[in-house]
Parts: C-alpha cells; sequence; structure tokens
C-alpha cells in the first residue's frame, strides 16, 4: 500500500518509515499537518497514519478536513499518540479515526495494525 506517515518528530517519523518500508510498503512522509494535507491532494495514498499532536495543523484537525473531504471517501486513518489518553481517543473516533495506536509503537503492532486495516478497508498486502 502507499502509506501517508505525518509525525513532526524526526526520528519517530524516520522509523515508522523504515519499518512500513521494510514490509514492502510505500512511504510518504510529512514532518506536519499543514504538509500531511497537501500530500493529500497531490499524492493516491491507500492509508494514512497520523500523530495527534503536531505543530501548525494537529493530526485531528487534518482527520477532520479529510472526513469532510468526499475525495477521500473510505481513506482509512490510524492516529498516534504518545499520550494514550482516552480523551485523544475519543476525539479520534468521533472525528472518524479507524483506529488509534498509542506510542511508542512496536512495529509488530504497527504492521498488524496497518494489514488489518488494509485488509478491512479491500487494500490488500502489503
Ligand atoms: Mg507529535
Amino acid at each position: 500500500m502507499k502509506i501517508l506517515v505525518a509525525e513532526d518528530n524526526d526520528i519517530f517519523r524516520l522509523l515508522m518509515g523504515t519499518i512500513l518500508f521494510e514490509a514492502g510498503h510505500e512511504v510518504v512522509a510529512a514532518p506536519d499537518g499543514t504538509q500531511a494535507w497537501e500530500r493529500l491532494g497531490s499524492e493516491n495514498v491507500d492509508m494514512c497514519i497520523f500523530d495527534v499532536d503536531m505543530p501548525g495543523m494537529t493530526g485531528i484537525e487534518v482527520l477532520k478536513r479529510l472526513r469532510a473531504d468526499n475525495r477521500f471517501r473510505g481513506l482509512p486513518v490510524i492516529m498516534l499518540t504518545v499520550k494514550a489518553l482516552v480523551e485523544d481517543q475519543l476525539s479520534g473516533y468521533d472525528t472518524g479515526a479507524d483506529d488509534y495506536i498509542p506510542k511508542p509503537v512496536s512495529a509488530e503492532l504497527l504492521l498488524a495494525r496497518v494489514q488489518a486495516l488494509g485488509r478491512k478497508a479491500g487494500k490488500g498486502a502489503p
């Protein structure tokens, strides 16, 4: 799959990109919400992984825009949060997140969630 990873932490973004790439996925990376939104418009991605806490446009704000835009109907979105707070998770689901992963993310968990959600969305693997 072609997966958009938006994460403002450089090390964490690189790590997730590497994990996904080594599992056979194509990775489009963005260091903040604004660039993630731009990439969404220019790249035809199969799935998104958004960090909740990013400067400028947060992951939740990108998700809200995405869900309000018919171009991205049915696009699977996984949210990441270091806090793993219930309020964060609830606001994510209210906004239309398909899944949530608490940080720090294990490679196995990340790939399992991505593959499960991809299957559900009929995207196939990888
Ligand atoms: Mg962050």
